[in-house]
């Protein structure tokens, strides 16, 4: 089957063929859309569902779209949807350390959360979502990853120490493409 992906970003692109080799994932620039959508959302789920149906709109196909991010809890929840917003990518680690200096380790707990929206036509819908419960360290730690994971810690390591077995195994966005994996079957995509 032929899946839209709304997404502009190359690495999720990737992941994507990646966990469902047996469909056909199209990116916005196979199919000749350039869309700067708006997130006006107030959850994950809501910004993925906006994403996903406005590609789905726009082009007819069904579309898939994600939307990820920290949520930390000393914070009231944020930086949340606003992850990729609140700093530029090279020092949005090195602005959550900041913004959390003085909080104690005991008040320092966090998720990752992955919700991923379908569209598959204009009465179909589905959501599925990840979360990957840690806390955020007093400092950088590890060299894998992107964002926020050399301050996002399981245990005593953080993802950016893991390899991408490893976090796939346990991350917010391995739970939700499982669950979409399993969907996926249900519904018979599976070609
Ligand atoms: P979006 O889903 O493209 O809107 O952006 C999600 C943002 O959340 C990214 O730019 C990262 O800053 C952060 N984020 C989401 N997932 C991860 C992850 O697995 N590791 C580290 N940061 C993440």
């Amino acid at each position: 089957m032929k899946l839209l992906l709304a997404t502009g970003n190359q690495n999720k692109l990737i992941e994507f063929r990646r966990m469902f080799p047996e469909n056909q994932i199209l990116s916005t620039k196979d199919v000749g859309v350039n869309l700067d959508v708006e997130e006006t959302g107030t959850t994950f789920a809501e910004n993925a569902a906006i994403k996903a149906r406005t590609l789905f709109e726009v082009t007819g196909i069904p579309t898939i779209a994600d939307d990820s991010g920290i949520v930390v809890d000393a914070l009231n929840g944020f930086p949340g949807v606003y992850s990729a917003r609140y700093a530029p990518t090279e020092i949005c680690c090195e602005k959550l350390l900041e913004d959390m200096k003085g909080i104690p380790k005991e008040r320092r707990t966090a998720r990752y959360v992955c919700s991923i929206h379908f569209v598959r036509s204009e009465t179909e819908e589905y959501c599925v979502e990840g979360t990957c419960e840690g806390s955020v360290g007093f400092g950088k730690a590890g060299e894998n990853g992107f964002g926020y994971d050399s301050i996002f810690y399981i245990g005593q390591r953080s993802t950016a120490q893991m390899t991408d077995e490893e976090k796939d195994a346990i991350s917010h966005r391995g739970q939700a493409f499982r669950k979409l994996q399993k969907l996926f079957k249900e519904l018979g995509i599976d070609d």
